[in-house]
């Protein structure tokens, strides 16, 4: 099984995909951390991908497929997929990597306002890259911060980027049948129970 999750950057879906494979029993694989350890790498390429991701823009495609479809190939095939495909082009070459196609794709429907209020509030651990409620990272032991590219400048320009790279995924998922909107909002076991229910709904009908 394969579910993509879609939704405006500091919509919950990193929350929501640990929650939901979880109880699923299934994979993620989180675009951002595959692109962290490639930033990592003390080489041009990683510099590159560093800097990009500081600035809120897309990593390019011939960068981020090769790395995102290396890891799905070594995975269980049970998998949920945290920020890929996010241009129509990930999208084709995702369907390339999948005999069976995307089984559904989630869009958590959050506004931007809503966003923006999120992420002035949001922190995470600077080790493991988890967002974090309290002050401290419960797994790490270290204090929590507010994620580089949380800035409200990069916060919009993330925005942005969304409504003109991302928006198109949605519609490419829904041509196709497979789109399900779910509403983001609220207390984040409501959410999840709410996507539990579309993926429950899909898999009887699907
Ligand atoms: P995220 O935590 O998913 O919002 O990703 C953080 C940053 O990683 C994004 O702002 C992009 O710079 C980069 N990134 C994540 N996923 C992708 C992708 N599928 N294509 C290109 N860049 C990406």
């Amino acid at each position: 099984m394969l579910i993509v999750m879609l939704g405006r950057p500091g919509a919950g879906k990193g929350t929501q995909i640990a929650r939901v494979a979880a109880r699923l029993g299934l994979d993620v694989v989180a675009t951002s951390d595959v692109l962290r350890r490639l930033a990592d790498v003390p080489h041009p390429l990683g510099r590159s991908v560093r800097d990009i991701m500081h600035t809120g823009g897309l990593v390019p495609d011939e960068v981020v497929v090769p790395a995102v479809a290396e890891v799905i190939r070594a995975g269980s095939g049970d998998v949920v997929l945290d920020g890929f495909p996010r241009t129509v082009a990930q999208c084709e070459a995702l369907d390339d990597m999948l005999p069976d196609g995307v089984d559904l794709a989630i869009e958590l429907v959050v506004s931007s306002a809503e966003v923006l209020a999120r992420v002035r509030q949001r922190l995470v651990c600077p080790q493991c890259a988890a967002p974090v409620a309290q002050a401290t990272c419960p797994r790490c032991r270290v204090a929590a911060v507010r994620r580089p590219d949380d800035d409200e400048e990069v916060v919009l320009r993330r925005l942005w980027t969304y409504e003109r790279e991302t928006a198109p995924v949605t519609r490419w998922f829904a041509d196709r049948g497979v789109l399900v909107p779910v509403r983001g909002t609220g207390p984040a076991e409501d959410v999840t129970q709410r996507i539990l229910a579309a993926l429950d709904r899909s898999s009887a009908t699907g």
